[in-house]
């Protein structure tokens, strides 16, 4: 259905627009095939024209698959080419997360706005350099946070940031799940950054921090006695953590690659709500005190991508701008660091407090 041109939305319920921007996504692997790819049929601000990958044979499939010109097919070396591609306005990237940053600077370098995968880095060095390149480049750098575009994740904003059941006491949140194959890069260091906390835990930290619209103080960490210690051999297989506020409230929080859990909870002074699952592509639930939430689900990653489509079209900010990449893995590295160190961690995150959805 997709043309080009004077899209209708279906899904959305958004005005048609002249013209889609062109999305190219980096990296060909679980995320962008059963994901991003079908996302992108039902987006009404862009739309997919081109692929980035390693793999001949995935270049063909994708092509096949979304009608894609051979023009917009690159492989990691020729990929700086883009640059000459005026299909392309975004590219998206979705490789492991050490590569993120190599994979950003060379497309703000070829003048392309970028959406970056989760978690934005493995380093703050590197989070500085893709902030500082797409700056000098003048084009957007967003990360793929598509949670603050999901209505039942918008409801904990709406609920905690408002204070709607008085002020929040603690936060419980815990997100993990079993981690499958012991091969793959998730459980390698130098390609992962880390275990379960960079892949699934960020999302924890992101939902204390937004159901209550504050920034986290100091945190203080454990690491899980690891039961597989041949997979879990460069990674942590799972860690409990608080983080604590200048408020007094608290929060409590888990992730592991070995146990499943999905779950947000608040608890404040004249009652509590709650998702479970809070955290997943689809079937997310919610509950207060008084109630079910009735929510009608969209499409999380349909969303976020328009979202930034139009943020380019109106030269608006993003609410999931690089700087949120970078103070969410200052938050990360500082819970290994007391997990390491069995001491509490003081988190210095002033200049982060303006970020608008928290
Ligand atoms: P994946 O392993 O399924 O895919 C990774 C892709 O990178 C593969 O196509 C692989 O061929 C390619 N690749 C290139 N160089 C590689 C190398 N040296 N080693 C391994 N693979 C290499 O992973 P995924 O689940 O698609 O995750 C990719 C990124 O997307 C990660 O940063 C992950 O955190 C993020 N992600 C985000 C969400 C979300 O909900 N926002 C969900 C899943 C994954």
């Amino acid at each position: 259905p997709e043309s080009g041109t004077a899209g209708q939305p279906e899904k959305h319920n958004l005005p048609a627009v002249e013209k889609k921007l062109g999305i190219a996504l980096v990296g060909l692997g679980t995320y962008s095939s059963e994901e991003l790819g079908p996302a992108l049929t039902e987006t009404a601000y862009c739309r997919l024209v081109g692929v980035v990958s390693g793999n001949e044979a995935k270049r063909r499939k994708w092509k096949a698959q979304y009608n894609l010109r051979d023009e917009n097919l690159y492989s990691y070396d020729n990929f700086d080419d883009i640059r000459s591609n005026r299909d392309i306005d975004i590219v998206y990237v979705v490789l492991p997360n050490s590569m993120h940053a190599e994979f950003v600077i060379r497309s703000a370098r070829a003048g392309k706005h970028v959406i970056c995968e989760k978690p934005m880095a493995t380093s703050i060095e590197d989070c500085h350099r893709m902030i500082d390149v797409c700056k000098e480049a003048g084009v957007k750098l967003s990360i793929g946070y598509r949670l603050h575009f999901d209505p039942f994740n918008q409801e904990v904003m709406r609920l905690g940031q408002n204070k709607i059941f008085g002020s929040i006491n603690q936060v419980i949140a815990k997100h993990g799940m079993d981690v499958g194959d012991k091969n793959q890069w998730r459980l390698k260091q130098t390609l992962a950054g880390g275990g379960p906390l960079m892949d699934v835990g960020i999302y924890c930290v992101q939902g204390v921090m937004y159901a209550v619209g504050e920034l986290p103080a100091a945190v203080n960490a454990r690491f899980h006695t690891v039961t597989d210690p041949e997979k879990f051999s460069e990674v942590e297989e799972g860690m409990d953590w608080e983080m604590e506020f200048t408020s007094g409230m608290k929060a409590i929080c888990e992730t592991s690659y070995s146990r499943p859990a999905d779950q947000l909870r608040a608890e404040a002074a004249n009652g509590w709500f709650e998702l479970q699952p809070a955290y997943a592509y689809t079937g997310l639930k919610g509950k207060t005190t008084d109630e079910r939430m009735t929510i009608n689900s969209i499409n999380q990653q349909a969303a976020q991508m328009d979202d930034f489509a139009l943020c380019i079209q109106n030269q608006s900010e993003t609410r999931v701008p690089g700087e949120m990449g970078l103070r969410d893995l200052q938050i990360l590295l500082a819970i290994y660091e007391s997990a390491r160190t069995k001491r509490k961690v003081d988190l210095q995150l002033q200049n982060f407090k303006d970020l608008i959805g928290i």
